[in-house]
C-alpha cells in the first residue's frame, strides 16, 4: 500500500493541491490507513477547488490554506496558518508540488514568458521552504535518527524534461520548451543547494520526477494515471533516507541524471 510508510509523519503540507497530482496526493493520503493526522492542502482559489472542499467535507484531517506561490505576502501569511495549525509537532513534510508550463520554443520564448515560469517552478519553492523552515526544524529536532519524513522532509516536484543530460540527441527533439525546462534544471539546482544547507538541520531535500502523467499539464495522451504516478510517489517519499538527500529520482524510485 503506497501510503504505507507514513505511518510516522504526522502531517504533510501539499502546494497546488487543488487539482492534478496535488489533488491526487491529498485523496491517497486521507484514504490511506496510514493517514497523516494533518493534511495541509494549500490552493490559491480554495473556493475554486470544489474536489478538494469535498474531500475535506468527508475527512476531518484535510485542512485547506489560501497559498498564491508567486506572492510573498501570500506565502507569509499561509506559514503563520501552518504554524497555528501544528504548533510544537512542527512540519514533517513538505511537498512543493504547484507548477506550470508556460510553453514556447525559440521562436516564441520572449523574457516574460521565461521570467513567468521562473517564479512558479524554481523561485517559489525556496521562499515557501524559507518561510516554513522554523517549523521544519521543529520536527527534525523530535523525530530521532535517521532522515526522512519521521523528522521533516522538503520534496521539490520536479521533471526529467529538467535533465541537461537527457536534453541530446533524438530525446532533444520533443518537447522543445525552454521555459519549462529551464524551470525545472533551475529547481534542481535550488534543491541541491537548499540540500547542501540543510544537512545540518536533519532536513531531508530532494526532487522527484513524477511521471508523464494525464493531469491538465500532462494532457491526454500521457501514459500514467494520477492515481498510478502518486501510488509510486508516496512509496517513494515514505521510504526516502539519508541516502535519499540531495538526489533527484524518477517515481520508481530510480535516480535520474542530472
Ligand atoms: P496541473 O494539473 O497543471 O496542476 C498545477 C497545480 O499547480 C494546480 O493546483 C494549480 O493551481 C497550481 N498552481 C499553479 N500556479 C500556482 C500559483 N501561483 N499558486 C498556487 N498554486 C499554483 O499540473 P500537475 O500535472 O498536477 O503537475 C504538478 C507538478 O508536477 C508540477 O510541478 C509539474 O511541473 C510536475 N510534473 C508534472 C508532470 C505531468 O506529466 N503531469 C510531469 C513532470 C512533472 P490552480 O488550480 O489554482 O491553477
Amino acid at each position: 500500500m503506497s501510503a504505507a510508510n507514513f505511518k510516522n509523519c504526522r502531517n504533510i503540507m501539499i502546494t497546488g493541491a487543488s487539482r492534478g497530482l496535488g489533488l491526487q496526493m491529498v485523496e491517497s493520503l486521507a484514504t490511506s490507513g496510514n493517514s497523516p493526522a494533518k493534511i495541509i492542502a494549500a490552493a490559491r482559489n480554495p473556493s475554486g477547488a470544489q474536489q478538494l472542499q469535498k474531500l475535506a467535507e468527508k475527512y476531518s484531517n484535510i485542512h485547506i490554506i489560501t497559498l498564491d506561490v508567486i506572492s510573498q505576502e501570500s506565502i507569509e501569511r499561509a506559514a503563520q496558518e501552518v504554524d497555528v495549525l501544528l504548533q510544537e509537532e512542527g512540519l514533517n513534510c513538505l511537498i512543493n508540488n504547484a507548477g506550470i508550463n508556460v510553453v514556447a520554443n525559440f521562436e516564441t520564448v520572449t523574457a516574460e514568458k521565461m521570467l513567468e515560469n521562473f517564479h512558479v517552478n524554481s523561485v517559489a519553492p525556496l521562499m515557501i521552504t524559507k518561510a516554513v523552515l522554523p517549523l521544519l526544524r521543529r520536527a527534525a529536532r523530535q523525530g530521532g535518527p535517521g532522515m526522512g519524513i519521521h523528522r521533516a522532509a522538503v520534496i521539490n516536484m520536479t521533471s526529467l524534461l529538467g535533465s541537461v543530460e537527457l536534453n541530446w540527441g533524438d530525446r532533444a527533439n520533443n518537447f522543445k520548451w525552454y521555459p519549462y525546462r529551464t524551470s525545472k534544471s533551475a529547481l534542481n539546482m535550488v534543491s541541491r543547494c537548499m540540500a547542501v544547507d540543510l544537512v545540518e538541520d536533519g532536513i531531508l531535500c530532494m526532487m522527484l520526477h513524477p511521471g508523464w502523467v494525464r493531469t491538465d499539464m500532462g494532457g491526454p495522451e500521457a501514459p500514467l494515471s494520477a492515481e498510478d504516478s502518486i501510488s509510486s510517489v508516496l512509496a517513494v517519499i515514505g521510504g526516502l533516507t539519508e541516502k535519499d538527500h540531495g538526489s533527484f529520482l524518477h517515481y520508481t524510485g530510480e535516480p535520474l541524471p542530472w
